[in-house]
């Protein structure tokens, strides 16, 4: 009795110490609000919230959860900074501020990338380089991005830096790759503005062949450093899949991905529709996406480069007939010009994918007023475990459906 008391948490309270976080740099970082919390309560915890905010327009679905929650992001960023004593140190902006945490072990992060990041940290101490410093804008190295391919391994390494010439490059080059062979590309990324923003403009490849490629529902994707491309590629799996059944594709239908990225969503389901057009406004993402139609040798799929809002209006305007709309805005979640284009094509079926409950609410409102839109279900996705970041995927059908069949039946009535 006396022992398992002591291996317990209450052992701690019982002698006035603080609990012992899993992580060193909870406390300051702010990343994982719900880090030391078992797992299931942390499901538990995002359903509620899921159904406080949204039940009142449709059923909401148990939450998807991780078997296996630990180390889930693909794509992991590190910021740099000189700290007396320590020198250059390496690891994430402390919550609400711009002061550098260093950071050593992550629990959310591929541990490969975060090994990589050690390394590009002690090189740059070896080869005298300086950190970036926010307030004065002297230094030159300013933040590492590293991406893995979940799938394929292939290793993407972005430095970015406060300026374009990266003294001895070659030799940096050489000995990262001799230290980790699995890196497959490096970049040179330029940010000499004064902002928070991670990537600046220019891009300049120093090894490899400045992109990776990934594996996602049987497709094969190019992933610029620039393009967006889901940080937990598990549940990104899980997600496509229930956004897939929710828009129950019979292989005739014309689809419109809108906020379509790198083109995921289009590729996942081009096989089961009859057209896919993807948007997006992000010019690299666009690019990506034409080439993994290419690679993919699909061909019913067009993609454009624009505002997902003023593109849907122009094809409401030209009185486009579209079967199924995907949507999958980013947290600020769609706009009025895009809904209100929605409301005029009327597709049959609206399947939203959302980062963030709050928008989704307020977008669900609009669609679902007066003569608009019915939500049959919502399904939530935890793409973000020990974080409070709620994803869902919302299937949303027309309310007037029936009067349309109705008028078919007529018509089959009259012709007989
Ligand atoms: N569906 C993709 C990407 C979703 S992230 C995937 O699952 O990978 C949201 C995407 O919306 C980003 O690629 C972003 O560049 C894009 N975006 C943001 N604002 C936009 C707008 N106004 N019009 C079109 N795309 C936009």
């Amino acid at each position: 009795m006396e022992k398992k008391r002591a291996n317990g948490r209450e052992a701690f309270k019982d002698r006035g110490e603080r609990k012992q976080s899993l992580c060193p740099v909870s406390g300051k970082c702010g990343g994982c609000q719900f880090v030391d919390m078992p797992y299931k309560e942390q499901l538990k915890k995002k359903q509620r919230q899921v159904e406080e905010l949204l039940k009142e327009y449709g059923k909401v679905k148990p939450m998807i959860g991780m078997e296996e929650p630990a180390h889930y992001r693909n794509k992991v960023h590190a910021v740099f900074a000189f700290q007396k004593g320590r020198g250059i140190v390496s690891g994430i902006y402390q919550e609400k501020s711009h002061r550098v945490v260093p950071v050593e072990n992550c629990l959310l992060e591929n541990q490969k990338a975060g090994e990589i990041i050690q390394s590009v940290r002690e090189l740059a101490k070896s080869f005298k380089l300086k950190a970036y410093d926010e307030d004065s804008g002297y230094g030159l190295l300013r933040h590492v991005l590293v991406r893995v391919g979940h799938m394929t391994g292939e290793v993407m390494v972005v430095l970015v830096l406060g300026s374009p010439i990266l003294p001895s490059k070659k030799n940096f080059v050489n000995q990262l790759c001799k230290l980790h062979p699995e890196i497959t590309t490096i970049l040179i990324n330029v940010n000499n503005k004064r902002t928070s923003m991670v990537l600046g403009e220019k891009e300049q490849v120093i090894f490899g062949k400045g992109f990776i490629e990934d594996e996602l529902c049987g497709r094969r994707f190019k992933i610029s450093a620039k393009s967006f491309y889901q940080v937990n590629s598990v549940q990104t799996e899980a997600l496509y899949a229930k956004a897939a059944e929710y828009a129950q594709l019979t292989g005739k239908e014309t689809v419109v991905d809108a906020y379509c990225g790198i083109g995921t969503i289009a590729l996942a389901v081009a096989g089961q529709a009859g057209k896919v057009i993807g948007v997006e406004l992000n010019k690299d993402a666009v690019r990506d996406a034409v080439t993994n139609a290419r690679i993919n040798q699909i061909k019913n799929v067009d993609f454009y480069q624009n505002d997902a809002g003023r593109f849907l209006t122009q094809m409401a305007e030209a009185g486009e007939q579209v079967d199924v709309v995907f949507m999958d805005p980013p947290r600020s979640g769609s706009t009025e010009e895009f809904l209100g284009a929605l409301l005029r094509i009327c597709p049959k079926r609206v399947v939203y994918i959302s980062c963030e409950p709050e928008t989704l609410a307020r977008d669900l409102k609009y669609l679902t007023g007066k003569s608009g839109y019915r939500v049959q279900e919502i399904t939530p996705v935890d793409m973000f475990p020990f974080t409070g970041n709620i994803e869902t995927v919302t299937l949303l059908s027309l309310k007037n459906d029936t009067p349309k069949l109705e008028v078919t039946m007529e018509v089959t009535v009259d012709s007989n």
